[in-house]
């Protein structure tokens, strides 16, 4: 059996949910994409469907 666990990105303005195995880790939080990582240097979004960070 396989432990799936999803969490939200931990971007404030990130609706996105990604799988723990998936996501970009960084400082122990899990974020979508490397854009939010770190920290929408030049205000690009994630580009996720729906989502409205950046
Ligand atoms: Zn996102
Ligand atoms: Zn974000």
């Amino acid at each position: 059996m396989v432990a799936v666990s999803s969490m939200k990105c931990a971007c404030d303005a990130c609706l996105c949910v990604v799988e723990t195995t998936r996501a970009i880790a960084k400082e122990g939080k899990y974020y979508c994409s490397e854009a939010c990582a770190n920290g929408h240097p030049d205000g690009k979004g994630c580009g996720h469907e729906g989502c409205i960070c950046g």
